[in-house]
């Protein structure tokens, strides 16, 4: 067997659906991995949420219990960014606004050594803007890792316009090792995945807010009709109506077409608070 290629330290900021899957994944494939995030709160269910996944595998019997413990060690909890100074990658999976994100990856890129790596797992914003905010535009990646981490094979890997071929090479490395499969992708909004999974996503909703079929029948229509194994409801609840949202409005703009406007009704859900499965309501209930 070949040696994983993988760095010796990662950061990952945001501790949310996304990061605390992604920090679990380094973390488990033998990385020390810093797990960052502002709100401590956040942090603390993030950790809580690997720790519970790491218990699943254990009881399932696909992790030993010593891998386990050793996972945890290997994971480390802050809500500074004092970690960045000693890691070789910085994956960042904050809240998808790119005003935020942007103030992150400025604190980043002044933060991390220079030959680190700063990738964003963001579904939608732009790799190249982000990267010229920053003065490591050829080392600025998008590593689009998908939901839940820990099972979901596919990194969508996001070439920005100066993003180098060695980073792109190294990215690519790291994912293997991961046990993941890279595939590249250019970086127009949406990317491939999310360009073509949320005009589905939207149109479900539509149909749903004009009475075309019931929230179940319009899911189940999709799971045995397309063989996909949820249907576009219940994913957008998994997703996050919010994040769903979010990357619409980057369509929109981006593309500056009307036909990736977000559904009404699925803003109203965001603005009463309810984002799906992660506030316990969205399109369906799951607070029972
Ligand atoms: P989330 O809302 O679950 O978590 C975001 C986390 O970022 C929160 O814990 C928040 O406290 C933290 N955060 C916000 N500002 C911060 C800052 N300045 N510094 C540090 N932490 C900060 O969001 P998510 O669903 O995990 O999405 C994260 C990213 O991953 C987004 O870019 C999203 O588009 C992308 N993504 C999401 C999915 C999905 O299925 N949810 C899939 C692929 C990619």
């Amino acid at each position: 067997m070949t040696d994983k290629i993988l760095p010796k330290a990662v950061a990952v900021i945001g501790a949310g659906t996304m990061g605390n899957g992604i920090a679990q994944v380094f973390a488990h494939n033998g990385v020390q991995t810093h797990l960052i995030d502002v709100d401590p709160a956040g942090l603390e269910r993030g950790v809580a949420n690997i720790h519970r996944s790491l218990s699943k595998f254990v009881e399932k019997g696909k992790l030993s219990a010593e891998d386990a413990e050793a996972t945890k060690a290997r994971l480390h909890a802050s809500t500074e960014m004092d970690p960045l100074d000693g890691v070789d990658l910085c994956v960042e999976a904050i809240t998808e606004n790119l005003e935020i994100k942007t103030r992150v990856f400025d604190a980043a890129d002044s933060r991390l050594p220079k030959d680190a790596i700063l990738a964003s797992n963001t579904s939608s914003i732009s790799i190249t803007v982000l990267g010229a905010k920053t003065k490591r535009a050829d080392r600025v990646i998008g590593m689009h890792f998908m939901n839940p981490v820990p099972l979901m094979k596919l990194v969508e890997v996001i070439r920005g316009n100066d993003t180098s071929d060695a980073t792109c090479q190294k990215v690519v490395g790291w994912a293997e090792s991961l046990g993941k499969i890279p595939v590249m992708a250019n970086d127009y909004p949406g990317f491939v995945a999310n360009r073509i999974l949320l005009p589905m996503i939207n149109e479900a909703a539509f149909a749903l807010m004009e009475g075309v079929a019931e929230r179940e029948a319009i899911d189940e229509i999709m799971k045995l009709g397309m063989n996909h194994p949820m249907g576009p409801l219940t994913l957008a609840d998994f997703i996050g109506l919010d994040v769903c949202v979010s990357i619409l409005d980057v369509l929109k703009d981006g593309l500056g077409d009307d036909k990736y406007r977000a559904c009404p009704l699925m803003r109203r859900l965001v603005a009463a608070g309810h984002l799906g499965r992660k506030t316990g309501k969205g399109f369906y209930d799951y607070s029972k």
